[in-house]
Parts: C-alpha cells; sequence; structure tokens
C-alpha cells in the first residue's frame, strides 16, 4: 500500500525515550538494551525446547493484493499479455530497491487485478500461503478503489467473489476470513465517503471493520471521520494505519477524531511513552507488522524494533505481515525471528494471539469458534 515518501531512516528511532514516566515492571527475563547476542541463523536456537511452528496464528493487518504471491501475478499478466517483468528477480520473488522502487513494483503488479474472477482467484492463494504458516483467521483490507471504482453494484460483484473464495478456502484449509474496507488516505475524503458507502451497505458478517490506510502524511485524520461515523453506524468496527510513518500524534489524531479500537502498526508510539501507557491502559490493540517496517528501513533490526518494548509495558501488541510476499515474510517467519529476537516462548506466542483474537471484528460465534482452535489441547 502507498506510504509516506519521506524516507523513514530520517525519523525513525528520532525522541524515542520519553521523560518522566515511570517504566511499568517487566514480564521478560531480558532487559531493554540487553539484547541477545545476534545468532548467525535467524530463528529457533538449536535444542531449544520450543517449537512455534505448529501453533495456530491469528493475522489482523493483511493487504489482499499486497499479499499476492509472485508467482500468481506472474500468471494473470502472462494471460492477460501485460509486460510487468521486470518487477521479478531471477529467482522470482518481487524486485525493488527501496521504498520508492517498492510502490512502483507494487502498483504494477496490482494493475493485474481487474476483474471480480481475478480476485477470487487471488484470495484463494492468499488464504492457501496464510495456511501453511498455521493461520486459523485473518482479516483482510479490501478496497472498494480496487474492486470497481467505488461503484456499489461493482464492488457487490467484487465481494461475491471473494466471499465465495473465502467459503471455500475455509473448507478446505480451515483458514476463516474477514474484511476490513479500507479507504485510501491520499485519494481524498471525498472518495472516501463512497467507500464508507460501499462499506456500510455490505457490512454484515463478512464486511466487518473499516479502516485507512495510504499516505499517513496527506491530510488529517478528522478529515475521514464523516466516512468513519458512517461506518460506526452501520455496526463496523474501525481500526486506521497510523504510527508507522506519522509519529505519535498521528495515533493521538487517530484515536481521538476517529474513535478507533484498533492502530495499524503504532509502532512510533514508542517515541512517546505517555502514550505508550495510555495505550495500555486504554487497551488499544496494536496491529504490529515487524517484518514490513525492518523491511522498509524504519528499524535496523528485529532486536530494535519496538514490539519487544511495548509488550513489556503490556501495550496489546498482534503480530501480522502487512504485504508479506514483498517483504520476503510469512507469519511463520514473523514467529520465528520474534522467538530469536525477544526470547519469547510459547506462552507469549499464546497470549499474543489471544489478544488478537479478542481484538477481531468478527461475530461472537465465529470468535467462540476460532477459541476452540486456540486450546493448547485442540487436535
Ligand atoms: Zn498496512
Amino acid at each position: 500500500m502507498a506510504r509516506h515518501r519521506t524516507h523513514p531512516r530520517a525519523r525513525a528511532g528520532a525522541g524515542r525515550r520519553g521523560r518522566g514516566r515511570k517504566p511499568r515492571p517487566r514480564r521478560l527475563r531480558r532487559c531493554r538494551g540487553q539484547p541477545r547476542r545476534p545468532s548467525r541463523h535467524p530463528g529457533p536456537r538449536p535444542g531449544k525446547e520450543l517449537s512455534v511452528t505448529p501453533l495456530p496464528k491469528i493475522e489482523l493487518h493483511l493487504h489482499l493484493e499486497g499479499a499476492a504471491p509472485p508467482a500468481f501475478i506472474r500468471g494473470l499478466a502472462k494471460q492477460k499479455h501485460i509486460d510487468i517483468g521486470g518487477i521479478f528477480n531471477p529467482d522470482g520473488s518481487y524486485a525493488f530497491t527501496d521504498f520508492w522502487h517498492f510502490l512502483k513494483v507494487y502498483e504494477a503488479a496490482t494493475s493485474t487485478l481487474q476483474r471480480p474472477e481475478d480476485y477470487h482467484r487471488l484470495t484463494l492463494a492468499v488464504l492457501e500461503e496464510s495456511s501453511k504458516s498455521g493461520v486459523i483467521y485473518t482479516e483482510t483490507f479490501l478496497s472498494p478503489d480496487f474492486c470497481g471504482g467505488r461503484d456499489l453494484g461493482a464492488w457487490r460483484e467484487y465481494l461475491h467473489a471473494i466471499t465465495e473464495a473465502a467459503a471455500t478456502a475455509e473448507a478446505q484449509m480451515g483458514i476463516t476470513l474477514r474484511g476490513i474496507v479500507t479507504p485510501i488516505r491520499h485519494f481524498g475524503p471525498d472518495k472516501a465517503r463512497e467507500t464508507a458507502r460501499c462499506a456500510a451497505e455490505t457490512a454484515g458478517d463478512f464486511i466487518v471493520g473499516f479502516g485507512l490506510a495510504g499516505d499517513e502524511k496527506i491530510g488529517k485524520p478528522k478529515d475521514f471521520a464523516w466516512s468513519f461515523d458512517m461506518a460506526r453506524e452501520a455496526g463496523l468496527r474501525l481500526t486506521c494505519h497510523a504510527g508507522e510513518w506519522g509519529g505519535p500524534e498521528s495515533i493521538r489524531d487517530a484515536l481521538t477524531d476517529l474513535r478507533v479500537e484498533r492502530i495499524g502498526h503504532g509502532v512510533r508510539a514508542i517515541e512517546d511513552l505517555a502514550l505508550v501507557d495510555e495505550l495500555a491502559e486504554r487497551g488499544i490493540v496494536l496491529e504490529v507488522c515487524p517484518g514490513s517496517n525492518i523491511a522498509l528501513g524504519l528499524y535496523p533490526g528485529w532486536r530494535k524494533h519496538p514490539i519487544g518494548e511495548l509488550f513489556e509495558r503490556e501495550v496489546k501488541v498482534t503480530v501480522s505481515t502487512d504485504d508479506p510476499p514483498f517483504f520476503h515474510t510469512t507469519m511463520q517467519r514473523e514467529y520465528d525471528l520474534l522467538h530469536e529476537a525477544f526470547d519469547w516462548d510459547e506462552a507469549v506466542f499464546r497470549k499474543i494471539a489471544r489478544t488478537s483474537l479478542d481484538a477481531a471484528f468478527c461475530d461472537a460465534d465465529t470468535r467462540a469458534r476460532i477459541l476452540k482452535r486456540l486450546e493448547p489441547d485442540h487436535a
């Protein structure tokens, strides 16, 4: 998804430590600032009892187009005679050199997705990849901007194709999908209103949430308050990208002006410990995507990522992949590298999965069904 164009390294880490706040008690054995000696091989250490591989996972932050496997996009391009050969590495993965190039490659890849049938196939391909990582429940961002140009009739056709694919995936792979309708911030508030109308008209068992993606630096959250109010009145639950390319103030604005209950990313809250405490006290859930942040240069490495400190300070953090093939990641890889970086054990990952399920926007029956599958003794 398009993001802010200022290079992240220019701001990342600026003013990270707040003053005058008493740190919350740590729950983990390892202190901040005392990272374990780096391993030559990322992943669980040899001889350690823990295996995070079989753990069931819940993912709350995934862009459907951004999760398109490169082979799938190559196939669509070939079928439609669209020349996008330059966006792949020799090994078949997406090729980009920096953040700006990433945006261009992303746009080229999504240009192959033109019809509801394409989204049917895309949904199946994405869920197949997620299920390989043990994901049993996923929420994905869907945009009527890309699915029918915000025309309600066309949006319904795309949505029908996506929900049919989701039902097939649930029956065949045991993975449940729900959708969060997401206007694109840099397309402006007027288009967001049209998107909100599409969301309100299709709110229900599948479309359960409303969010805001795109360039965090364009416009203010309050510009989109009308759309969020409409979505809320339609019964949709609310989230918003903030605190990724924007600083702590972007998180405060989203909470105040849009009254969201989750924040997409939100990791730059770490630059304002008063905000961190507020997030913890209010139970605001962060959809954290460490691999995405690191791949795009927001943080220099896994041990420098703030998810460890946010967790220690009792913020409700969850783990997601954002646009996984672009960042060469999967949910399993996120778990493996978090285990390696922060010494998180199975109990931590189970807690994160439970936090994620509690924060999921699905209905109570679906939550109860998924909860049974999170039980340690579930077959
Ligand atoms: Zn995102």
